[in-house]
């Protein structure tokens, strides 16, 4: 274990940030690069205790509960605290394809797991887990591993996110050939055209492509499946085939006046704001907050995504409505350790916003009544009330409206960040595959279709959830395939 009296001698030291006003006016990734000294401290607090929570990775609740892919935490943090990074990095590389995009953007379940937690903050696991890797490749130690042998067996995978990649990689040391078919011009899904560049820088995301191409990975872009290439053409070209096609079908408001000139779904704001970023043309109309009154429909990571963009295209000012209450500051007894906590946290969106307007732009239990333009359909203002949460006779949960609490908005953008419906039903009807709750059929841990030799994995398997678990799925899905290909297999 790191130092048998860690935990009691050293606190936790929280992420190191770049000051919110300053890191406004750029859009380079808004955390630093962490101090040796201060990691190894983190590691010697890590107890070793006799059954590592933050390694089990299950569901709790519908949250999960330590690390989903059962990283080996104890041992790294371990290693790290006794400065022995290289063994760090090859402990980490067993079981994460990509601990560079986690230890960035995951929300770290772990860290609610850890035993620490019981009597303090826990062990900053995420932290220690992004400094092993960026150490790698610094170093030189992150090199092509090009598979010694080939099986003769070819894998399409369809969509080019966390899952389709770990899928991807796994496959190809497997001694697959693999091909990734990406309907976008550049391959991450979400990592790339989703998650904005300070929280996942888009370099980190193009360099781990380049090493996947340079390992065999072939990567056909700018191709729909089931429009540019049919279904039907890869079955017979390919052995087995992945469809981890995500689940970035968004939700809509069904409200009088959603047709404003001005209202528009998170994504393709997000989408088109990374694309002007690398210099991608953009052919849809240009959408910018600069000086504008931004209102965000949703109180959830994507909502705050929005805040961060609209503040760093110079919006005039900007709010966030969330359907629920705000969040309690410690855990309520519904949610136990070792639960993911469901507590108040500060994104650095809304430290962003606090730094720059004075107040955090969240409110709380409003619903949105209705949408008002101008004459010319231009947006003009948003009609909201005041919502009381309560519970029925049964115990489901209610929202009341509160008599009185009416309130007119000024704004000139709206954007809409309600949740994802599910995945995109077009390809799956293409291949004949059975849907169920806007999601792909399939069991986890199985990952088959209806349709043979067709398996699915991630989001549109799951739903919209976490890198983390699209990770988890890509790598198990990759291990049902190889079996089915070979007969046995030597994948994790
Ligand atoms: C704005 C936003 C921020 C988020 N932030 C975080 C975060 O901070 N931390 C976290 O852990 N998770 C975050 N998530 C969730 C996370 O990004 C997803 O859970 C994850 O990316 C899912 O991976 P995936 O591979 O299943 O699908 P995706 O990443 O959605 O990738 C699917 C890919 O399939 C492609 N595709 C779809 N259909 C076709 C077709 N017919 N032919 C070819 N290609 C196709 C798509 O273009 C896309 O590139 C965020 C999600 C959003 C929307
Ligand atoms: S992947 Fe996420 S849950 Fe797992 S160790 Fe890293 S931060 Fe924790």
């Amino acid at each position: 274990m790191g130092k048998p009296t860690g935990f009691l001698e050293y606190p936790r030291e929280e992420t190191i940030e770049r000051k919110p006003l300053q890191r406004l006016k750029d859009w380079k990734e808004y955390t630093k690069k962490q101090p040796e000294d201060m990691l190894k401290r983190q590691g010697a607090r890590c107890m070793d205790c006799g059954t590592p929570f933050c390694h089990i990775g299950i569901e709790i609740n519908g949250a999960a509960a330590g690390c989903p892919i059962n990283n080996l935490i104890p041992e790294w943090n371990d290693l790290v605290y006794r400065g022995k990074w290289k063994e760090a990095l090859d402990r980490l590389m067993k079981t994460n394809n990509f601990p560079e995009f986690t230890g960035r953007v995951c929300p770290a379940p772990c860290e609610g797991s850890c035993t620490v937690e019981l009597a303090g903050p826990a062990v900053t696991i995420k932290n220690i887990e992004k400094a092993i890797i960026d150490k790698g490749f610094e170093n030189g130690w992150i090199q092509p591993r090009i598979p010694e042998r080939r099986t003769g067996k070819k894998v399409a995978i369809v969509g080019s996110g966390p899952a389709g990649l770990a899928a991807a990689d796994q496959l190809n040391q497997a001694g697959h050939s693999v091909t990734v078919y990406e309907r976008a011009d550049k391959a991450g899904g979400l990592l790339t055209y989703g998650i904005p560049n300070m929280k996942l820088d888009k370099d980190v995301v193009e360099r781990r492509i380049k090493l996947l191409r340079q390992e065999g990975i072939d990567f056909i872009l700018n191709t729909e499946v089931g429009k540019d290439v049919t279904s039907e053409e890869l079955k017979i070209q390919y052995d087995s085939i992945i469809l981890c096609t995500g689940a970035q079908k968004q939700r809509d408001l069904t409200l009088q006046g959603r047709e404003a000139d001005g209202v528009h779904f998170a994504m393709n704001y997000l989408t088109q704001a990374t694309k002007r970023l690398l210099n991608i043309e953009v052919s849809e109309p240009l959408i910018d907050a600069e000086g504008k009154n931004v209102i965000v429909i949703g109180g959830g990571d994507t909502g705050a995504d929005c805040v961060a963009t609209a503040l760093r295209q110079k919006c005039k000012s900007v709010v966030q409505f969330g359907k629920h209450p705000k969040l309690p500051d410690v855990r309520s007894d519904a949610n136990m350790w070792p639960e993911q906590p469901n507590i108040f946290t500060m994104d650095y969106a809304y430290e962003e916003a606090t730094a720059q307007y004075g107040h955090d732009p969240r409110e709380y239990s409003v619903q949105t009544k209705k949408i008002v333009s101008d004459h010319n359909g231009r947006l003009k203002e948003l009609h909201t009330i005041q919502m009381k949460r309560t519970s029925d006779d049964a115990g489901n949960m209610v929202f009341e409206e509160i008599p009185g609490s009416e309130k007119i908005w000024p704004a000139d953008l709206v954007f809409i960040a309600i949740g994802f419906e599910g995945t995109e039903l077009p390809v799956l009807k293409e291949f004949g595959v059975e849907v169920k709750h806007n999601k792909v059929d399939a069991e986890h841990g199985d990952y088959r279709t209806n349709v043979d030799g067709v398996f699915a994995a991630g989001d549109s398997r799951r739903g919209q959830s976490l890198i983390v678990w699209a990770i988890q799925e890509g790598r198990d899905c990759a291990r049902q395939v190889d079996l089915s290909l070979m007969g046995s297999t030597i994948l994790p």
